[in-house]
């Protein structure tokens, strides 16, 4: 699978700042419980037919601090936040620095959706002090790139190899309830004045139906809520 490298694109961000898309205030569709959830800006993979491609380029988003996202975070209220995007653990330092801010006001859970695989991941952290700080800080890491020949319309991840990986107990209680459900997938649209949301990982049809919308509106891009001030 072709990669970028990311360390070379994300040089000169500063330490404390995250890039992000977009961020959604309320889903039920990216975890356990209400949440808020976070789109980063970037990615290094290009797997065929990705969903977001919009969210692949570095640089291209928005750039917040972390104060700035946990304060976000925060105010969203909810059980907690799933980190998807883009490509979580290119940023690792900088979501796992928001994670931090966010948990030392509020006992937030935190779910992370990545293109790497968690043996990648325990392997970089020995040399990676940003990705030992945010695989430490999840809860559950949802892994491994989107394979479009594996891709069984389970719900919650994409295709068959994404493994869904508690790393604390935190969601033991619930997590075969919520992630092991008969039902097929679940995402959701949501409109606002110029912009259709897109949020979870959605059917074929919901995905199509989305694009409808999205072309019928004039919109180009997925959009969501943004942060304020921004
Ligand atoms: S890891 Fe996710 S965002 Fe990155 S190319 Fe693959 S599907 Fe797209």
């Amino acid at each position: 699978m072709p990669q970028l490298r990311p360390e070379r694109v994300t040089r000169g961000l500063p330490v404390l700042n995250i890039n992000i898309s977009h961020c959604a205030a309320r889903t039920l569709v990216l975890g356990p419980f209400v949440r808020s959830a976070v789109w980063v800006q970037g990615c290094p993979f290009a797997c065929k037919n990705c969903m977001s491609p919009e969210m692949r380029e570095f640089g291209a988003g928005r750039v917040l601090s972390c104060g700035e996202l946990a304060g976000l975070l925060l105010g969203f209220g909810g059980e907690g936040v799933t980190f998807s995007g883009g490509e979580p653990f290119a940023q690792a330092g900088a979501a796992a620095r928001v994670i931090g801010l966010v948990r030392e006001k509020a006992d937030y859970g935190a779910i992370v959706y990545s293109g790497y695989t968690l043996e990648e991941l325990s392997a970089r952290a020995e040399r990676d002090a940003g990705v030992a700080a945010l695989l430490g800080a999840a809860d559950i890491l949802i892994d491994g790139p989107y394979r479009e020949e594996l891709d069984d319309g389970r719900p919650y991840r994409g295709s068959s190899n994404q493994r869904i990986l508690p790393l604390t107990g935190r969601y033991e209680a619930v997590l075969d309830a919520y992630y092991r459900a008969p039902h097929g997938r679940r995402a959701e649209i949501s409109l606002g004045p110029g912009r259709v949301t897109l949020t979870g990982v959605p059917s074929a049809e919901m995905f199509e139906a989305w694009k409808k919308m999205r072309a019928s509106k004039g919109v180009f891009a997925q959009s969501a809520p943004r942060p304020r001030g921004s």
